[in-house]
């Protein structure tokens, strides 16, 4: 089964069970202060689950996109390193307000992976939260689920948010993808070795965290759950990476394409293919590149991609050449990709163009102060020379160091950055505009990029 097809057999099965389809919101979650990006199909229904709003159905289904790049939930350090996390993800979910409750929620995921998609049950294990006697019970007794394929848990499972805001416990649903993957079983020392993934979580809403902590019942109990499009896909497509999956292998044969190599195992194109894709959703819902908040979190994810493509060779802008491959891969379910191609792909460009300029001469410095370095930790004087001249964002630095097995000196970093502050404060509030630095006089154009190797030093070309 194709990935798109996945996602209508999801939708199709909760439709036919009298759930209502709502579309995915938006990846800028509507007034909500609390959260960076939508994180998870519930956020649209949040105050849905908190009692203060009330909709015309009491069961929904729907394809959330989601980022994880920031707040509580942030997988961009795993992008490339597992074969499960990207930034930018479907999250199929179904819903309930205050309608059925854990049978019921446990009783259609059961059906769902083992009769329509045909999942071979000795294949799945189970995870209940250690205080949820009647879920364990659920599995075992109603289900014939073996006992000994279900581990209890404490904080994996129980699913909140945020900091703020509805949870609960949860029961997941691992996919065990065979002895030839390094990893042990949920609960394990090394379950986090990628052989057995969790593909669903069934949260049993039940509280609403307040900030100060304390938890208070929700008017009714609830569930919300929540499946990895991209991790189903790659059990039902027979591979064992989400980046395997046909909408990746598109994507990374694209990338493979425009940076100009054949190395189609090399990490740097798995992060490529998974930032185009929160770069592309994030400018469809509003984010523009730029020094705060989500912007900012949108131009670290664009000047890693970049700085990956350079990585493997690229000599040209490229980044944006990929949204075309993305439009003929998502565009189907996503119009507003499609018919927002061209403006993405000037967004994209644009942030390229400003990258480049500054990214061999950054290059350059890193290169230096690691050649000239005793120990294994990147000093922070260095860091923050990238970040405010060079527009390197920290995590980048921080991308680059891990690759060659340096660290950051962090509290280094925060204290020259302190004295940056300081000192605008100092000259009148005046406070330095980051983007401006980056940007050179408008008369140079950019026209490539080339990396002399072997001598460790690289240069910047940059022609009149
Ligand atoms: P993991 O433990 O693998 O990081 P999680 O427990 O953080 O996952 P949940 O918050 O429970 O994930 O989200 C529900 C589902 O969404 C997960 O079971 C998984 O299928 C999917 N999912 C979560 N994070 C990602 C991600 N970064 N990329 C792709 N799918 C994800
Ligand atoms: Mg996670
Ligand atoms: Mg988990
Ligand atoms: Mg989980």
């Amino acid at each position: 089964m194709k990935t798109g097809e996945i996602r209508e057999a999801f939708l199709a099965y909760f439709d036919s069970n009298g759930h209502q389809r709502v579309p995915s919101s938006s990846l800028v979650p509507a007034d909500d202060p609390t959260l960076l990006f939508t994180n998870a199909g519930m956020n649209q229904f949040k105050d849905v689950f908190l009692g203060a709003e009330s909709r015309p159905y009491n069961r929904a289904v729907s394809a959330q996109r989601c980022v994880r790049a920031g707040g509580k939930h942030n997988d961009l350090e795993n992008v490339g390193y597992t074969a499960r996390h990207h930034t930018f993800f479907e999250m199929l979910g179904n819903f309930s307000f205050g309608d059925y409750f854990k049978r019921e929620a446990i009783r259609f995921a059961w059906e769902f992976l083992t009769v329509n998609l045909g999942l071979p049950k000795e294949k799945l294990w189970v995870t209940v939260h250690i205080s949820d006697d009647e879920a364990e019970k659920i599995w075992i007794e109603e289900i014939g689920f073996p006992a000994e394929r279900i581990s209890r848990l404490d904080e994996d499972n129980f699913w909140q948010m945020g900091d703020t805001g509805p949870c609960g416990p949860s029961s997941e649903v691992f996919y065990d993808h065979g002895e030839h993957v390094p990893g042990g079983p949920p609960g394990s020392p090394d379950d986090d070795l990628d052989r057995y993934i969790e593909i669903w979580n069934l949260v049993f809403m039940q509280y609403n965290r307040s900030a100060d902590g304390e938890m208070t019942p929700l008017p009714k109990p609830s569930v919300d759950t929540g499946m990895g499009l991209e991790r189903i896909a790659a059990i039902l497509q027979g591979v064992h990476s989400n980046y395997e999956i046909d909408l990746f292998q598109a994507l990374i044969k694209s990338a493979a394409e425009v940076v100009g190599t054949e190395e189609y195992a090399a990490s740097s194109l798995r992060v490529i293919a998974d930032h185009i894709r929160s770069t592309a959703f994030l400018v469809i819902d509003g984010v523009l590149p730029g020094n705060e908040g989500r912007s900012y979190v949108l131009r670290r994810i664009m000047r890693r991609a970049i700085r990956h493509g350079n990585k493997l060779g690229a000599d040209s802008l490229f980044f944006y050449k990929l949204v075309a491959t993305l439009v003929a891969q998502m565009g189907d379910f996503y119009p507003e990709l499609s018919e927002q191609q061209s403006r993405i792909e000037d967004v994209i460009r644009g942030e390229e163009e400003q990258f480049a300029r500054t990214l061999e001469q950054g290059m350059g410095i890193l290169n230096e102060a690691l050649a000239a370095m005793d120990g294994d930790v990147i000093p922070g004087d260095v860091v923050f020379k990238l970040y405010d001249t060079y527009g390197f964002p920290v995590d980048l630095t921080n991308d680059i160091a891990r690759e060659r097995n340096f660290s950051l000196d962090m509290p280094g970093y925060e204290a020259a950055m302190q004295a940056q502050r300081e000192r605008s404060k100092e000259g009148g509030g005046f406070t330095v505009d980051y983007n401006s630095t980056l940007t050179l006089d408008g008369e140079t154009t950019f026209t490539g990029y080339d990396q002399i190797t072997g001598s460790g030093k690289v240069v910047a070309l940059l022609r009149d």
